[in-house]
Order: C-alpha cells, then structure tokens, then sequence
C-alpha cells in the first residue's frame, strides 16, 4: 500500500443506506463467491488484508474523514476474518473516528454461526452494530437451487443469535428468486423466516441478471423460468400478506425494484397491500418474463 494514498479494490459493493459511509476493506471478495445469482465478487479472489495494512489504512481514512459518524466494512462477509482481528480493527475504528457511532457489515448465516454468543456480544460492545444479512429466500428448494450454501434453519438460528447479541440487523430477500417453479413456497417459507427472525430492517429487492438470463440459468442447472412482472407484483403481495412483523421498518427501494414501498410493518402492511392490489388489478398481463439484465444486486 502506498503510504499517503488509499487505494479500493474494485469493485466496491455496499448497501444503498450506507451511501455516506465511510468504506474501509478488511477483506477483498467473498469467501463463498458461490451463489448463481451473485456476480458481485466474482471477478475477485478473496484475501484478508494484514492487520498492519487494516491499521495503516484507518490512520489514513481518519485523516480524510476525520468527522465521519459512519463506517462500513467491506467487502463481503466479515465474519470470514478471525475473531481477534475483527475486534482489533473494531478498537482501532472507536480510537480513531471520535465521533462514530454505527459501524456495520455484510454477514452470512453460515459464518456467523462459527462465532459463539459471548465472542458475539464482544464485537457487539467494541462497535459493531448493524448486520446486512443476504436471506435471499426462507425455502430450502429454493436456498438449493441458488447454490446459498445454508438452509432456513441456519439462517434463523444465526441471526436469532446474532439479535440476541445486540446486533441490529438488515435482511434481504429475493423477489423472483425461486422463478414460476417456486414462487408460492418461495414467498411463504420466506415470510415464515421473517416472522422467525423480526428483524429491525427488510430490504426487498428484485432478482436481476447482470451477465445475462442464459448465463444465470446456466449457473442454476435447472429448468428456470422466470416470472413476468405481474407475477413478481402477486409474490410480493403473498409475501407481505404472510408477514407478521412487530417491528420492522420495511423498503423496496432499492435500484432493482418497480415498486417504492417504505414504512413499518407490520404498520403499513394493509396499505402496501391495497396498493399492490390495485396495481396489480390494473396492469395488463404481459407474459414477457423478468430479464432486467443491468444492474448488480
Ligand atoms: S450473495 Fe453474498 S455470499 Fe453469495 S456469492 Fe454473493 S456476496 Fe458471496
């Protein structure tokens, strides 16, 4: 590293909210790279950087952003990395960034589990708050399918211990992942998941293709087909309908989706309904499957 610059390796993926933070690297890539609908890291080989490198590069950014109040570590699941170096680099962040006050991360339901509670609830009281947890799906058949490498009851299981830790945490699910074969078992097993969990965010977002359909269905193995519009809007509306949250603020927002939804749930829950209800009432059947091929989840 060069010692008075900053350099990312690219590319660089954080979730929209963290738009404002502060990105410091502690590994490059993901250690699983292995879901075939993912192609964020996959022009990466995962490394863990040095703590020397983790320190320098703190020292650095807390020069260039010395009244930041957010961090974000990247890349992928941070829980890959070993337990004595995320806390070091956790210390170092509280020292160096005096007015912090949220430091967040992506996760996996299967790292996460290695961690015992008490190794947990540690990260948590050195500065780690906010947990993006990729769900993807709370169906098995369909976690299969896209090669996610845990189940529903690992997902369940880790972020049930991670939220008994402290950890706030931000989960998503994949709307349209599962294709025509899945979508109703998809959309409830999912919505099950949730009520599981109760997460304090859920992120929405729309399956995309940014190598191209034939590339993914390729990745899938499978006979894949993907949903029309109208049918991505119905499984929303099955998802949303079995969701009983007490206290989840609840987006689609992201650059994936047709629909803006944000509030509570389950607050808001009849009103996103009706709405879907009506646009769904309203749209004309077009059987032209999904293909949005531009964007990177
Ligand atoms: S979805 Fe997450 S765990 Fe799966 S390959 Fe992408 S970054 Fe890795």
């Amino acid at each position: 590293m060069n010692e008075s610059f900053l350099v990312y390796h690219e590319p660089v993926f954080r979730p929209p909210s963290e738009a404002n933070s502060v990105i410091l690297q502690v590994t490059h890539g993901c250690k699983w790279n292995k879901c075939h609908f993912c192609e964020m890291y996959t022009s990466k080989t995962y490394s863990v950087k040095p703590l020397s490198t983790i320190t320098k590069e703190i020292t650095l950014l807390s020069g260039m952003h010395p009244n930041a109040n957010r961090i974000f570590i990247g890349d992928g699941d941070l829980f890959t990395v070993d337990f004595s170096i995320i806390l070091e680099t956790l210390q170092l962040l509280r020292a160096n960034f005096r007015k912090l006050n949220r430091i967040s991360c992506y996760a996996s339901a299967r790292e996460l589990n290695k961690f015992d509670k008490l190794q947990l609830v540690q990260l948590k009281e050195a500065g780690l708050d906010l947990l993006y947890i990729g769900l993807e799906s709370g169906d098995n058949e369909v976690l299969s399918l896209i090669n996610k490498g845990t189940s529903a009851e690992v997902q369940a299981e880790a972020s049930l211990k991670a939220k008994s830790a402290g950890f706030k945490l931000s989960v998503m699910i994949l709307n349209g992942i599962g294709g025509r074969k899945h979508t109703l078992n998809h959309a409830i097993n999912s919505a099950r998941l949730l009520n599981q969990i109760q997460p304090e965010l859920l992120a929405m977002l729309v399956i995309s293709f940014p190598y191209g359909f034939e590339h993914f269905k390729n990745r899938v193995k499978g006979d894949f087909e993907p949903l029309s519009q109208l049918e991505m809007l119905k499984e929303m509306r099955l998802i949303l309908e079995h969701l009983e949250l007490e206290s989840t603020v609840f987006r689609s927002d992201h650059a994936s989706n047709y629909l803006v939804f944000k509030g509570g749930l389950n607050r808001d829950k009849d009103k996103f309904i009706n709405q879907l209800d009506h646009i769904i009432e309203h749209t004309i059947h077009v059987p032209k499957p999904h293909l949005n091929e531009s964007r990177f989840l």
